[in-house]
């Protein structure tokens, strides 16, 4: 028999008694009631037990109580028994989890919804300089350099900040930020110093080896020139010296593109500053594209706002310009077209640079500012491409706090679009506006 059907039956049997011994002494009522409060105050009895036991020592074993009571004693027991297991294992497992927090070499600290600082390891004490009493302060009343500040506030935590330690300048970190649950988030401080340092001597081995073969290379170039100015020579030897020269070219070009890939990379001051007139950059690119695409039929198409200027170096937005405008001839084996489109956008300016040809399958789109990544090396260097092209873009964007943007389908032609902030434009006027010019 369950323990509800037990106590259905000692329930049923009470009011049976009362009723007998209601009618033997003809007071069915009053035997009803006191059965009722008898019963009831069994209860109640129960219910203290229990209270007493909960509130008590509820680990202990349960009081002993016959009946639902016992039940719901052992019920109880058991729920606190499993209770307890789950929270020993939880604390073991925080424990853990703490040790090993401890034991990382990332700093890491966990911010509530406020930015106040809930928890942070040793690690995350010895690079940002926090205390153990700076527990609950604002995480930005400690660290107080612009940069962090800025990255915190603007709550876009896609790409991951640099900056010094605050209490060693020497020490290079690399912060993460991670929002979770409602409104946490938590930081995670790596020392990048050995990272940047090696990254540093791989820059400047590129920027050496590429400034000493320079001379060489002009000097071998410079005889071949001589060589092929001899018309004896010339006609022995003209197809080897004719593929000599163009090679000795093309290492030239390489190392040129190396040499300004590595003053790009090395320059951490601010973005370069100088009135440039965008207009008159781009017509002179459209005349050069224009007479190299001569014989092969290409139209070289230019819509632009002629007061729409930028501020910046006008030698490295020439080269990143130039780049995407010859790219766009280099990769058009038929004829087709290149349309130049120089505008306002978005309260910045926007340079695009459409052609008609073969396209990018749209795997590679997200590679090709790599140095050296082609999508088609043979064809690259029969045009006489470095694989280097878009990496300068890439760089002179970045040093311009510009972005690029490249839009590509097979067959279906490319859209390179460099897009610039609304700081970085001047508005010059002494044009009427839009040109537009075809070629
Ligand atoms: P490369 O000197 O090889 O052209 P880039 O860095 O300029 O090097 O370009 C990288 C690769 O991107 C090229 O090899 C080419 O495959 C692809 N690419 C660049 N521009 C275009 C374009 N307008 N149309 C199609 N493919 C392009």
């Amino acid at each position: 028999m369950n323990s509800w059907s037990e106590e259905f039956w000692r329930l049923a049997s009470l009011i049976t008694l009362c009723l007998i011994l209601g009618l033997v002494f003809n007071k069915i009522v009053l035997l009803l009631i006191m059965g009722g409060t008898l019963y009831l105050g069994w209860h109640v009895f129960n219910l203290y037990r229990l209270d007493r036991w909960l509130r008590g020592a509820s680990h202990t074993t349960p009081p002993e109580a016959r009946g639902i009571w016992g039940e719901v004693f052992h019920h109880f027991y058991l729920l606190q028994k499993r209770n307890n297991e789950h929270k020993k294992k939880l604390t073991a497992m925080l424990d853990r989890f703490q040790q090993l927090t401890t034991a990382m070499p990332d700093g890491t600290v966990v911010l509530n919804a406020k930015g106040g600082i809930e928890w942070f390891n040793d690690a995350a004490g010895r690079l940002l300089g926090l205390r153990h009493q700076d527990v609950g302060q604002h995480i930005l009343n400690l660290v107080r350099q612009p940069t962090f500040v800025g990255y915190l506030e603007q709550y876009d935590f896609a790409e991951p900040l640099e900056l010094n330690s605050p209490v060693d300048e020497k020490c290079s970190l690399q912060i993460h930020v991670v929002p979770y649950g409602r409104g946490q988030r938590l930081i995670v401080a790596r020392d990048i110093t050995r990272l940047q340092q090696l990254e540093q001597m791989r820059r400047d081995f590129v920027a050496n080896v590429s400034h000493e073969l320079r001379t060489p290379l002009t000097v071998i170039t410079g005889y071949l020139e001589t060589l092929t100015d001899d018309s004896d020579l010339h006609a022995m030897w003209g197809q080897s010296l004719k593929v000599m020269q163009e090679q000795s070219d093309r290492m030239q070009h390489i190392v040129e593109d190396l040499l300004l890939l590595a003053k790009l990379e090395g320059n951490n001051t601010p973005p370069p500053h100088d009135p440039v007139s965008v207009p008159s950059l781009l017509a002179g690119i459209r005349d050069d594209a224009v007479s190299l695409t001569a014989r092969k039929g290409h139209r070289i198409k230019l819509d632009m706002d002629e007061n729409l200027w930028l501020y910046g170096n006008e030698q490295q937005l020439r080269s990143a310009f130039s780049n995407l405008v010859f790219n766009a001839i280099r990769y058009m084996p038929d004829p087709g077209t290149v349309t130049i489109n120089w505008h306002s956008a978005n309260g910045g300016a926007q340079l695009d640079v459409q052609d008609t040809g073969i396209g990018i399958a749209a795997h590679h789109i997200s590679r090709l500012t790599e140095r050296f990544y082609r999508v088609d090396v043979g064809r690259s260097r029969e045009t006489g491409g470095t694989g280097l092209g878009l990496a300068i873009v890439k760089h002179v964007l970045n040093r311009h706090r510009a972005t690029l943007k490249i839009y590509s389908k097979p067959e279906q032609g490319s859209t390179f679009s460099c897009r610039f902030p609304s700081h970085a434009i001047m508005h010059h006027s002494n044009t009427a506006n839009p040109q537009s010019v075809t070629k």
